[in-house]
């Protein structure tokens, strides 16, 4: 998503490259003008220029920006010039950075949980198994794979009108204590949402179960690519995707809030970027009672991450959803975060994600934010003053 484009200052590194390679072409030049022009030296010129040329090109075009981590390749590429090359490393699934509390075992996964008589594909069995449960008794899968209709427009109608749906309070709110230990603010909210569960490794049926979309991983053919109005890199698909189709899910680092919230406080005070939008684990902090504050997570992709790191944000009608998965672990403070279509998306059309940007909140104001998402819905309100942001809720930016 590499945010930082989205800010009008952020262009502070860009063209590096191109700025040393020019030099080089002008110190030339001004070499060969005042020692005189000869056939030999304009050839070691052209040379020259023919191999920054060659050089410009080739960091504009990488073959596969997830060194074979993933099932297909996915490449980079840039077809207008002038953007530097996204620093992280790339990684296919999540990682702990050093606190989180994950637990994954076979001991925490109850019968309930699992379906332990199943055989082939828990799809087309009789009746709805185990699996099937957090779901209301029905998958959430059809037989190819898509989101099935109903579950994603009741996905989509929580995403558009959070108001009208359950929002839990937390009592003592992990954020708000990471931002204020002693005098922690009142919660501001979370919406409970609607999650799947796949079956995993308790389960006996097969790993081409129609219930195992999210753990297979991508498998449709994505490119990163330089978009053309100004938000940086983004993420297209290069086929058409159904309505329903699983693109991939957020990649980054597991940290704590606290955690979090420690690293944006050190990366401002030394005046980092910071180029990707942090992702909180809250969708069922409801049904935990007060949260530890290792139990309170979030997803960094700032320095390691996968390709939906480039997915830029779009206000309200963007096409991609993001759905709460458990896969390994049957309680929910820790999940995999799975975008899917919410419509049919063209081949070559940017995927874009509505990250629940709030303009308003005005609380520990930090940064501006430019928003540039080009939605005729955009709730970024042009000729404001910029909106400024909180440095740990999902609602922040950093960009210095
Ligand atoms: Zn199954
Ligand atoms: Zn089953
Ligand atoms: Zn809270
Ligand atoms: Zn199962």
């Amino acid at each position: 998503m590499e945010l930082g484009s989205n800010f009008a200052a952020d262009k502070s590194s860009v063209n590096k490259e191109y700025v040393q390679a020019h030099n080089v072409e002008r110190d030339i030049n001004r070499w060969v003008r005042s020692s005189g022009s000869s056939s030999s030296i304009n050839l070691e010129v052209a040379q020259q220029q023919q191999i920054n040329h060659d050089k410009r090109r080739a960091l504009h075009k990488i073959h596969d920006i997830t060194n074979g981590t993933e099932k297909l390749s996915i490449s980079l590429f840039d077809e207008i010039g002038n953007e530097h090359l996204p620093n992280f490393v790339y990684i296919p699934q999540n990682i702990i950075y050093q606190c989180a509390y994950v637990h994954v075992s076979l001991a925490r996964i109850a019968d309930e949980d699992c379906c332990a008589s199943c055989a082939g594909d828990c799809l087309s069995s009789s009746f709805p198994c185990a699996c099937a449960r957090d779901t209301g008794g029905d998958f959430a899968y059809t037989p190819k794979g898509l989101l099935k209709k109903e579950f994603l427009r009741a996905c989509i109608s929580m995403n558009e009108e959070p108001q009208k749906h359950y929002q839990f309070y937390c009592p003592d709110c992990p954020l708000e204590r990471a931002k204020n230990a002693y005098t922690p603010a009142n919660c501001k909210g979370h919406l409970v949402r609607k999650f799947i569960k796949e079956c995993w490794r308790k389960c006996r049926c097969s790993m081409q179960c129609g219930n195992r979309v999210v753990q297979r991983g991508i498998t449709r053919k994505l490119q990163v690519f330089l978009t053309d109005e100004g938000k940086g890199w983004g993420l297209r698909t290069l086929e058409e995707l159904p309505e329903g189709s699983f693109v991939c899910e957020y990649v980054g680092e597991i940290l704590t809030n606290m955690e979090l919230y420690e690293r944006n406080k050190r990366s401002s005070s030394k005046g980092k970027d910071r180029h990707t939008y942090p992702v909180l684990l809250d969708a069922d902090w409801g049904s935990e009672g007060v949260l530890k504050d290792e139990d309170a997570l979030c997803l960094d992709a700032t320095y390691y991450g996968n390709v939906a790191r480039f997915i830029n944000h779009r206000c309200f009608d963007a096409n991609l959803l993001e759905i709460p998965v458990e896969v390994e672990t049957p309680d929910h403070h820790y999940y995999h975060l799975a975008f899917f279509t919410k419509r049919k998306v063209h081949a070559l059309e940017e995927l874009t994600w509505d990250y629940g940007i709030d303009f308003n909140d005005h609380n520990h104001p930090i940064e501006a934010f430019q928003c540039s998402c080009g939605s005729a819905y955009c709730r970024y309100a042009k000729g404001k003053k910029l909106p400024l942001f909180d440095v740990i809720s999902p609602k922040i930016f950093h960009q210095n």
